[in-house]
């Protein structure tokens, strides 16, 4: 699973943190990574963020991105799966969880049309 990042993504950056103060190691990611394809950390799964995979000389840890820094998504695993608000763990059956068995505490990844949408990755 891989994200693209915005080109205009320093950019962004720096509105969005125009209030908090500029901070120069995001300036830095986000100039190396504006444009590119970048590997996620598919032990971390949310709806609207991404954890990026280290990046040797750039970050150590996996990089937690908003949605709003992704420009396209390839090779999405999210499909088919669903957060599980009870557990806190992602079940790979979005009808009942794959971890504690409990079916009303499951939040999808993506809504039923967008499952059917989904070309798998090869
Ligand atoms: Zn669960």
């Amino acid at each position: 699973m891989k994200v693209k990042i915005r080109e205009d993504a320093p950019d962004y950056y720096s509105i969005m943190s125009a209030d908090f103060g500029w901070d120069t190691g995001w300036e830095n990611i986000f100039s190396y990574l504006k444009g590119r394809w970048v590997e996620v950390d598919t032990n971390h799964l949310h709806k609207y963020e991404y954890y990026l995979k280290p990046i040797k000389g750039l970050f150590d840890e996996p990089l937690r991105v908003d949605e709003d820094f992704i420009e396209d998504i390839m090779c999405d695993v999210r499909y088919g799966k669903a957060r599980c608000d009870f557990c806190n763990s992602i079940s790979l059956n979005r009808k009942i969880c794959t971890n504690c068995g409990r079916k009303d505490y499951l939040n999808p990844f993506f809504e039923d049309d967008e499952e059917k949408a989904h070309k798998n990755c090869k």
